[in-house]
């Protein structure tokens, strides 16, 4: 049996799921296990909905850093061009405005729609990636 669990708040899809897809915009933008996506989240999306989960240390969570998106969210009914976070993705470079990412296979079983992890594209347009450790 098969269920399909949909939630804006990932604090609590960990314990429910065995796999996961992050959506945005009504676009598949990552998808792979569980277990893969809270230990190594690979889109900018994924990054900023995890860092919004509060831990419950105190110590911890004064000391932590969240990823807060700027702007409003686009319509769906009119996206933008390009990658459809780029208006408010924190790495966009030209090319995100100009070309879609490919959703691919990155990591075995674990796919992800963005340049950043795209080898045919990120080395030109990220100079500064690998050494962010962003892929
Ligand atoms: S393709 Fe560009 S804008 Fe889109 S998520 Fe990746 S870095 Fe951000």
């Amino acid at each position: 049996m098969t269920l399909l669990f949909i939630a804006h708040d990932l604090s609590m899809v960990k314990y429910i799921s065995d796999r996961v897809g992050v959506m945005y915009l009504g676009h598949l933008v990552e998808l792979t296990s569980s277990a893969s996506l809270y230990s190594r989240p690979l889109h900018p999306y994924t990054k900023a909905l995890l860092s919004a989960i509060p831990i419950p240390d105190p110590d911890v969570e004064e000391k932590r850093e969240r990823i807060l998106l700027k702007g409003e969210l686009p319509s769906p009914i009119n996206p933008p061009s390009g990658c459809i976070f780029h208006t408010r993705c924190p790495y966009a470079a030209a090319v995100c405005r100009e070309k879609r990412p490919v959703f691919r296979e990155v990591e075995s079983d674990h796919y992800a729609a963005c340049h950043l992890h795209d080898p045919a594209v990120k080395h030109d347009h990220f100079p500064f990636a690998a050494g962010a450790g962003l892929t």
